[in-house]
């Protein structure tokens, strides 16, 4: 089965899944380019996207969408996702129990990808490859997990925040273009 083919089973499966039924919010499914040797995983839908129906379409969207744009990528060059493909209610972090039922979907979603670096944005997502893992310590570093190789950087909504998160991020895109060469 070809890859679109294997996306849309899962997709199925997901909205069809009783047990996420608890979360009231839509399914947000991953999007892009099936073939991306490059990955990005954030941690949850926001507003913006449960409202458009799409991974990271608000402000750290665009941000990620510009620095893509700074090493000659475009959104639909890579693929894009998340731990959580439901918005948690009160627009939360994700907790455990939502990270847990979504977690076979996500693992079975990048085996069909299959892509050499997966760029986890932000701890929550750094933490489900790494558990326990610092992403002030190690963002920017490129990590062999056993399976895949993970790239950890700060999620853009953190370095909307701050201004020395915002060089970490923009400084991780040019590392990032280094190694998919
Ligand atoms: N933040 C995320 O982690 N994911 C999105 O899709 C949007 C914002």
């Amino acid at each position: 089965m070809n890859k679109k083919v294997l996306l849309n089973k899962l997709k199925d499966e997901l909205i069809k899944d009783r047990k996420l039924s608890l979360i009231e919010s839509r399914i947000i499914f991953g999007e892009g380019n099936f073939d991306s040797k490059v990955i990005f995983i954030g941690e949850a839908p926001g507003a913006k996207e449960e409202e458009l129906g799409r991974p990271f379409v608000g402000r750290s969207g665009k941000l990620l969408e510009a620095n893509l744009d700074e090493i000659g990528l475009g959104r639909e060059d890579v693929y894009i996702t998340n731990i959580v493909k439901k918005r948690p209610p009160d627009n939360r972090d994700p907790d455990s129990r939502e990270i847990a039922l979504f977690s076979p979907y996500l693992k079975r979603e990048i085996d069909i990808i299959k892509p050499k670096i997966i760029v986890s944005l932000g701890r929550f997502s750094l933490q489900y490859f790494l558990p326990g893992a610092k992403i002030s310590k190690i963002q920017g570093e490129l990590i062999n997990s056993g399976d895949y190789l993970i790239f950890p950087v700060f999620h853009p909504a953190a370095a909307l925040r701050s201004s020395s998160r915002m060089a970490d991020f923009k400084n991780s895109f040019k590392k990032l273009k280094k190694h998919l060469n």
